[in-house]
């Protein structure tokens, strides 16, 4: 039986008792994620594949909604007084502290049992953000329909989180021209456009860049209500249901006269 996971455990309560009562969520994965390259030597390979520590473990901090996670330097800090009866049982309480940093929580009632909170996580083959109940486990979609296919679940990303509005999506103004490069002639002054972030927007343009149309004013209107349309039945344009419509407008610099383009 392997003795060493105590060493490990020793060193993993002092490493807590290192944490500054401001550090957020983020400084303390990365502690974990510090102790955990030192110590895995230490533990069995065979309990860390079973719980899954290296996915974990291993993710891309930024792309994962750990600043959004509830996990706080006091709570953190109940693990100076336990004493895991085993191995196994350290790892599962690692294991589900990670999970709390990494998987976001929402407040969507379960429909089977009715607690008030939810994991987020990403079907990989219905390819979208399936929430998955804290307390029984009961798996539902984000418009509140059972779901109960087979399916092989990972961790959500701040990108999937967005495009099912689980998360805020941070609008900020960005370069036009560099955007709009394709089928558009941008000859008029645009300024620029409120949109998504850099990341997600990168993501979204394949797919985005054959909707994009330039019409005149007159038509605004129309292809505001059309675009709803599609949002609301769900269309789909090469394999993906529409969830986002960008409108680009002009900042103000003309008047939107019905000559000219948006
Ligand atoms: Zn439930």
């Amino acid at each position: 039986m392997n003795k060493t996971w105590k060493k490990a455990w020793h060193e993993f309560r002092y490493m807590i008792s290192e944490i500054d009562g401001r550090d957020n969520p983020i400084i303390i994965f990365q502690r974990i994620r510090g102790w955990y390259q030192k110590n895995k030597i230490f533990l069995s390979p065979h309990l860390i594949e079973e719980y899954g520590l290296e996915k974990l473990i291993n993710i891309d901090i930024k792309a994962y909604p750990l600043d959004k996670s509830e996990s706080t330097p006091q709570n953190i800090r109940r693990f100076l007084n336990l004493e895991p009866s085993s191995e196994e049982s350290m790892i599962m309480f690692l294991r589900d502290e990670l999970w709390e940093l990494v998987v976001l929580k929402v407040d969507i009632k379960c429909q089977r049992c009715g607690k008030l909170e939810m994991s987020a996580l990403f079907d990989t083959e219905a390819k979208k953000v399936v929430l998955e109940c804290t307390q029984c486990g009961w798996s539902q979609t984000t418009d509140g329909y059972p779901d109960k296919s087979v399916k092989t679940l990972k961790f959500a990303q701040n990108d999937d989180l967005k495009i099912a509005g689980l998360v805020e999506i941070k609008s900020y103004t960005f370069s036009l021209q560099r955007y709009l490069t394709t089928s558009c002639c941008v000859s008029t002054p645009l300024v620029g456009v409120r949109c998504l972030d850099g990341q997600l927007l990168e993501r979204l343009r394949l797919r985005a860049w054959f909707l994009h149309s330039i019409s005149n004013y007159p038509f605004l209107l129309n292809n505001t209500l059309r675009s709803e349309l599609f949002f609301k039945a769900k269309t789909e344009f090469v394999g993906y249901p529409t969830n986002l419509v960008i409108i680009v407008t002009k900042s103000l610099m003309f008047p939107a006269s019905n000559s000219t383009l948006y």
